[in-house]
């Protein structure tokens, strides 16, 4: 879609007067095509920073250093030299006094992070702190990273934190691939858990992450679900692209083209469930992973709502889920090791003007996977969701210019996100090495003001 601001400032006629009556200037942030490779970080140089007694940073630089990244020192580092990734083990962090550490060690060299860089920061879990000070000092870390992020967004660069449990040291290497590489170009400002809850999986592939596996993708003749269904194949899943039977003719030309299944049902059809149950059962005896991402909205403000706009959304965006999912549970056709994930939104997080319907449908969705995946974990079963912003699809090319505008820019990376960007997340959460990331939800967003 397009971005009239990008165009501007990329124009030499015309960049320098959006230069001086002072218009952003966003970044091209950098993102990947293909799939993941077995060594990530080959020719990416590496910060890795301790505060004080940190239990991270043994299985961190090990991870680092398997994915073939380049390990320098910051007393090293020469003038002009840039990193293309920090990562800040703050599991130490237990007292105010240790943010201290925190200060000296980031203050020289923060701004030696290349354009289209990443920080992640290694947080102790809350839940695990030895005193309510501890719990707060951990917190602590999330102002700090959710601040860096809004001071580095501007250059491309994307700060995120994860809390991870004392015993879950061993679960971070598809974290560290996520989150310090381009396909979490519009993924920042975000604080997630890692927790040592969810059963391991056998394998951990480092390549074609999903071979073997079996995806359903709801909504995928078009726009965010077309986009994962297609993420999901290229990393070598078997894919099911579902969608209402009006898109048949769409459907079956999107699965066709990228080797998937087409199924055209509508997932609120009372008979849904047991359709889709028998279609699982007979076609592929199972799936591992279900993404639910059809969704639709009927915006008026609560006053005018008429009530089949309330039911419509509802049908849809939540009771059809919650029974596809008991139907599937329960017929045990969510095998070992699935993974759930949900199309949430910002709307759900921070709520939307004229959209109760839909935001109570989103929110509740990160209800559900915050107790939904803790429930699964002993099937090695993660239920996650994720919040889109701003994302570039006809839906908000559709938007009046102002308000898309508006929408674009409220974020630190002052542009809209892609939908394969959105899709990078779902594929991470879908992957064998996500086993610790399980109840959270997750915006890709580029760190949006609005809910931040
Ligand atoms: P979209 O409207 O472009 O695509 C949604 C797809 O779902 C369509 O192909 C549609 O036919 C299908 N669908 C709708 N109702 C269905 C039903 N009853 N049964 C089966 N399929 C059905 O939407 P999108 O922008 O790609 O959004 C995908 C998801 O992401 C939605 O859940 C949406 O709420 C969420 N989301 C999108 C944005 C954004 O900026 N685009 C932001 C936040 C959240």
């Amino acid at each position: 879609m397009s971005d009239l601001l990008k165009q501007l400032n990329s124009n030499p006629m015309t960049g320098w007067l959006a230069k001086s009556i002072g218009l952003p200037n966003p970044v091209t942030l950098a993102r990947e095509n293909g799939p993941y490779q077995p060594q990530p970080f080959s020719g990416k140089r590496a910060l890795l920073v301790s505060t004080t007694n940190g239990y991270l940073e043994a299985p961190l630089r090990e991870l680092l250093e398997a994915a073939d990244a380049e390990i320098l020192r910051a007393d090293e580092l020469a003038e002009q030299e840039r990193i293309d990734m920090l990562v800040v083990d703050g599991s130490g962090c237990q007292s105010p006094g240790d943010y201290t550490a925190l200060y000296e060690r980031l203050h020289p060299i923060v701004r030696r992070i290349a354009t289209n860089g990443r920080v992640l920061l290694l947080a102790p879990h809350p839940e695990e702190a030895a005193n309510a000070v501890a719990s707060g000092v951990a917190r602590g870390l999330e102002g700090f990273s959710r601040s860096l992020g809004k001071e580095l967004g501007p250059r491309g660069i994307t700060v995120n934190l994860a809390y991870v449990a004392r015993n879950a040291g061993d679960r971070l290497d598809m974290l560290l691939r996520f989150f310090c590489g381009p396909q979490t170009a519009y993924v920042s400002g975000q604080a997630i858990t890692v927790t040592a809850h969810t059963k391991s999986p056998a394998e951990l592939p480092c390549e074609q992450l999903l071979a073997g596996k079996v995806a359903l993708v709801t909504g995928a003749a078009r726009g965010i679900g077309l986009s994962t269904a297609q993420r999901l194949r290229q990393e070598g899943a078997q894919v099911i692209c579902l969608d209402i039977p009006a898109a048949s003719e769409e459907l079956e030309r999107v699965a066709r083209e990228m080797g998937a299944e087409a199924l055209a049902l509508d997932i609120s059809a009372a008979d849904a469930p047991a359709k889709l149950l028998e279609f699982v059962r007979e076609q592929f005896g199972g799936v591992d992973i279900l993404v639910h991402n059809a969704g639709i909205t009927r915006d008026k403000t609560l006053g005018k709502m008429p009530e089949h706009f309330w039911q419509q959304v509802m049908q849809v965006n939540l009771e059809a889920i919650v029974a596809i999912d008991q139907a599937l549970l329960d017929a045990q056709l969510i095998r070992e090791h699935g993974r759930l994930v949900y199309l949430s939104s910002m709307s759900g997080v921070a709520g939307n003007f004229g959209q109760t319907n839909y935001a109570t449908t989103k929110a509740a969705l990160i209800g559900y996977v915050a107790a939904l995946g803790p429930a699964l974990a002993e099937r090695g079963i993660c239920a996650n969701a994720v919040a889109p912003g701003f994302i570039e699809t006809a839906m908000t090319d559709a938007m009046p210019f102002v308000t898309r505008e508006a929408g674009r820019r409220l974020n630190s990376l002052k542009q809209g996100g892609q939908p394969r960007d959105v899709a990078e997340l779902v594929c991470f959460l879908s992957s064998p090495g996500a086993y610790g990331v399980n109840g959270n939800t997750i915006r890709v967003c580029g760190q949006g003001l609005i809910g931040a």
